[in-house]
């Protein structure tokens, strides 16, 4: 038995909440015990739950791994993952995503759940052993071949299809390859002055449109990774509009950071730091971002964590790898960008980091309110605090982050997985 007072559950009013096996037994006022957590007035959500994390373990243990990763989230309030299946070998077999399941059991601190590639190998030809996947140990439910877009909708029509007989959705990473062939940064103004060759909106834009008329022709279930553009948010509405069964994820990134920072940035022009896949687009495309993430027309925050060593980001801007590390950075930049500016509160904030991601993943035990009989799956922030971002200070192996140096609103001081504490006092339990 565990009692943690003194929170307020979405920001309501103080409660205190008695855990008792992992589960939530009561939430009332005014319960205490000698040795009860105080949560000091921190909000309490429920544990984050992010559909698109790199783990990066098979392969890449230099990068992350299951352990480093899941730490990572613990310390940013997440109490599951969705692990991509670009390892090395790929997440497209039955054994590679039980083993990644098998490395969760053993040495996570929060759940990890693989998602399984769409095509073998992730080289868009073949499509991989979906049900196979489906029906192992780990359960799957999420195909993606992120990284890499299914561009053959040949390929992309017979995956959406396939899914539908086990609840799956196919996750797609929307980028038309031959459009940005070469392509270095969004393409447009700060492009065009750099002479970086462009990523045109279109390229994202084009496969949306068509992954959405797919996804209605054969009835199944889409996930438009890390929408980027105010293209794509319009293509998105309208889907929905019709009723169609699409849903869509921007990443904290996104929805704070523009292009303009390749050109001019506290760390310098053609800082490798911020390049990323989809590319950071203009202030416009931000605004529309936020606009629908508010709206609900964007349905999640998912994080893209994508941890890379030093070598392979600190070079030369065309030979630098792809992306950021984004989970004990997330609330925080969420906050900065929704909460702050009014458009999302706190119960919001749940809806899109928690009860959402967990609905599309189909994860019954996770994004479930903080009431008696729900998991105690429960994570408490302190938006009052002011955290100026120290990379060292991080639990993943790496340290490629855009924030460094940046003063972000809120810290996150405890996480709870089933009861147990994988956090306190904002430190690794
Ligand atoms: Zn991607």
């Amino acid at each position: 038995m565990m009692i943690i007072k003194n929170v307020r559950i979405l920001g309501g009013e103080p409660v205190s909440i008695r855990i008792a096996d992992g589960v939530i037994a009561e939430v009332a006022p005014g319960m205490d015990a000698p040795e009860a957590i105080d949560g000091a007035g921190a909000i309490a959500l429920p544990g984050l739950v992010d559909l698109h994390t790199h783990l990066r373990e098979p392969g890449r243990e230099d990068a992350e791994t299951v352990r480093t990763g899941t730490q990572s989230a613990a310390r940013g309030g997440y109490t599951a993952v969705h692990a991509m299946a670009n390892t090395s070998p790929v997440a497209d077999t039955a054994g590679v995503v039980e083993q990644v399941w098998r490395l969760g059991r053993e040495h996570a601190l929060c759940d990890v759940h693989p998602v399984g590639a769409v095509t073998v190998g992730l080289e868009g030809r073949q499509l991989a052993e979906l049900g196979a996947m489906a029906d192992s140990a780990a359960r799957v439910r999420v195909f993606s071949d992120d990284g890499k877009c299914v561009d053959d909708a040949v390929l992309m029509r017979r995956a959406l299809e396939y899914v539908k007989a086990f609840d799956g959705v196919v996750a797609q990473h929307a980028q038309e390859p031959r459009l940005t062939s070469g392509a270095q940064m969004n393409e447009g103004v700060v492009s065009g002055r750099l002479g970086l060759a462009g990523w045109p909106a279109v390229a994202e834009e084009a496969i949306i449109a068509r992954d959405c008329l797919l996804a209605a022709h054969v009835g199944s279930r889409l996930h438009v990774c890390h929408v980027s553009t105010a293209g794509s948010v319009e293509i998105i509405r309208w889907a929905k509009s019709k009723g169609w069964n699409v849903t869509a994820e921007v990443t904290p990134h996104h929805l704070l950071l523009t292009d303009d920072l390749v050109e001019e940035s506290p760390v310098g022009a053609y800082n490798p730091i911020y390049k990323v896949n989809p590319p950071l687009r203009t202030r416009a495309d931000v605004e529309a971002l936020r606009a629908a993430l508010a709206d609900g027309t964007i349905d999640i925050v998912a994080t893209d964590h994508a941890p890379h060593p030093v070598e392979d980001k600190e070079t030369e801007w065309s030979a630098a790898a792809l992306g950021m590390v984004g989970l004990e950075t997330a609330l925080s930049v969420v906050q900065e960008a929704m909460v702050e500016t009014g458009l999302l509160d706190w119960a919001g904030v749940a809806q899109r980091m928690s009860a959402l991601p967990a609905r599309i993943g189909r994860l019954p035990g996770q994004g479930r309110p903080l009431e008696a009989g729900e998991p105690a799956n429960i994570m408490l922030y302190d938006p009052t605090a002011r955290t100026e971002v120290d990379p060292s200070a991080f639990a993943s192996k790496s340290r490629n982050t855009p924030y460094e140096g940046m003063t972000l609103p809120g810290r996150v001081v405890a996480t709870f997985l089933r009861g147990r504490p994988t956090v306190l006092e904002g430190k690794l339990v």
